[in-house]
């Protein structure tokens, strides 16, 4: 069974699965970059509203510019879910936490969730340690974890959802103590309340991806690796090149998720000082899906948007939550992928993973 933010339904429910989006949700960039940061070239961003005429720069520093990641609007979400709805979708995992804004916008998943037809997955859990609030430094992970597990089978605040994904993350270049605290407690809320956990991870070069010091703590925990899905496994530097780390991360028996999609980095995202995140295409992704399929890995591999701006919706010429049901089964054909794993990527492996 699968809590979704209008109660419990069977996996086999679900439909097809974006496994890492983000619906309502606050800006993050106030919490962890300080306007001197910005490298000059994109400073004039960090307080500029989007619009059409900076859109293609806001594209290549998606995290320099506040208004980028203020999405609280009801409607825009709303032609967000019903894309998606129309393109064939099922369910939505979002993965947004407080600190993005969750809980002043929470309340509102279900009338969007009944209003478009799309199942909405609510997450507990916390981003990286720049982002925490102030009680966690007191908190021992076993305290955090029964925050998680009240979230898990009480309700979010007084809401009444159910969280039904436990969301986590490594700061950027660097795993601190705070981190692993919340990974140590959303392994414990995950093997207490069976729901799936996550992730956020950096790229960086092959010998030192810090992803693979997350699946060590997991295995050291006891973890099944089957219900955990590392997101933003395409982060890697010269993923063509190095296809050697979500080979490695995959035989662990951890899902991966290939979630930037819509995304184009073809230049590199101007992030690098607050998180490697690389060079990528769509074609790299569909790539990077092939040769895991070859591999053997084809029910390791969940797919999303990771829809956390405003240059990635409809209503700011993004190409929306709809995009990976509409566009990328032409990629597998001109990849040459068997249709029948994209059946399986979408709808069957979120199904199994949640299940
Ligand atoms: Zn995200």
């Amino acid at each position: 069974m699968v809590n979704t933010v209008l109660g419990r339904i069977s996996a086999n429910k679900m439909g097809a699965t974006m496994a890492h989006e983000h619906c309502f949700m606050d800006s993050d960039v106030l919490l962890h970059v300080k306007p001197e940061d910005v490298p000059k070239r994109f400073a004039h961003l960090f307080y500029e509203p989007v619009s059409i005429a900076n859109l293609d720069e806001v594209k290549r520093a998606a995290r320099y510019c506040v208004d980028n990641g203020n999405n609280d609007n009801f409607a825009e979400r709303v032609q967000e879910l019903n894309a998606f709805k129309a393109a064939g979708g099922g369910t939505v995992v979002d993965v947004t936490v407080a600190a993005y804004g969750r809980d002043n916008h929470v309340h509102k998943l279900p009338q969007v969730s009944k209003i478009s037809g799309v199942n909405i997955v609510a997450a507990t859990g916390h981003m990286f340690e720049a982002t925490h609030p102030p009680r966690i430094k007191e908190q021992t992970a076993e305290q955090v974890a029964q925050d998680f597990i009240k979230e898990i089978t009480e309700g979010i605040m007084e809401t009444g959802i159910k969280a039904g994904v436990i969301k986590t993350a490594l700061s950027p270049n660097r795993f601190t103590d705070a981190d692993k605290k919340i990974i140590k407690a959303a392994a414990i809320a995950q093997k207490e309340t069976g729901v799936p956990m996550t992730t956020h991870t950096w790229g960086d070069r092959p010998g030192k991806w810090p992803g693979f010091k997350v699946i060590e703590m997991l295995q050291r925990n006891d973890v099944d690796p089957k219900k955990f899905y590392m997101s933003h496994i395409e982060w890697t530097e010269r993923l063509e090149e190095n296809w050697g780390v979500p080979i490695r991360a995959a035989a662990t028996g951890v899902y991966l998720c290939i979630d930037n999609f819509g995304r184009d980095f073809p230049y590199g995202s101007a992030v690098n000082e607050h998180g490697y995140i690389g060079c990528q295409t769509d074609v790299d992704r569909v790539k990077l899906i092939k040769r895991l399929i070859a591999e053997g890995y084809e029910d390791m591999i969940v797919v999303g948007h990771d829809s956390a701006y405003k240059v990635q919706k409809l209503a700011y010429g993004g190409p929306g939550l709809g995009h990976i049901l509409n566009s990328v089964p032409n990629l597998f054909k001109h990849l040459g992928i068997n249709q029948r794993y994209f059946k399986k990527i979408t709808v069957h492996n979120p199904q199994k993973l949640f299940s």
